[in-house]
């Protein structure tokens, strides 16, 4: 089973947290209105937890949170090839904002400079253009996948 429903976000009071329920044990949780995940998985001792903090960036360690029910909400990472990424970026949990990121295609002589790894003779056809980056505040999350036009402007 699988279903999805809106509820109010447990971390930032917004109603526009995305839940799916994974099976009866897991849910998850995006919110959209700040930007952060959750599941039933990331609870402190949980080994599954610990595996996934280890390998995140000073950042999003400092920014984790715990909420009243004892869930861990971190910011989301979005990657998407042909779209482009949004991703929390700044030096520290007091100075950061969202980065957007817009992917452009590759044009046809400048391909060999994106090859895909483990993949002789294939490229990339889309790259991540750093120039078009833009910053936005934690409460701007949605006017951030706008700009690299996931949702509807
Ligand atoms: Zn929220």
């Amino acid at each position: 089973m699988n279903s999805d429903n809106l509820e109010v976000c447990s971390r930032c009071g917004s109603d526009a947290c995305f839940v799916n329920e994974v099976n009866e044990n897991v849910k998850t949780y995006q919110c959209f209105g700040c930007g952060f995940q959750s599941n039933t998985l990331m609870q402190k001792g949980e080994e599954f937890f610990e595996e996934q903090i280890e390998r995140l960036p000073n950042l999003h360690k400092e920014l984790m949170g715990e909420d009243d029910d004892g869930k861990i909400w971190m910011p989301t990472t979005i990657n998407l090839p042909e779209k482009g990424m949004v991703f929390a970026d700044g030096a520290n949990s007091k100075e950061w904002k969202w980065a957007a990121v817009k992917a452009v295609p590759v044009a046809e002589d400048e391909k060999e400079k994106f090859p895909i790894p483990g993949k002789k003779g294939k490229f990339y056809k889309w790259r991540m253009d750093m120039s078009t980056i833009k910053h936005f505040e934690e409460r701007d999350f949605m006017e951030a996948l706008s700009f690299i036009e996931v949702l509807p402007e």
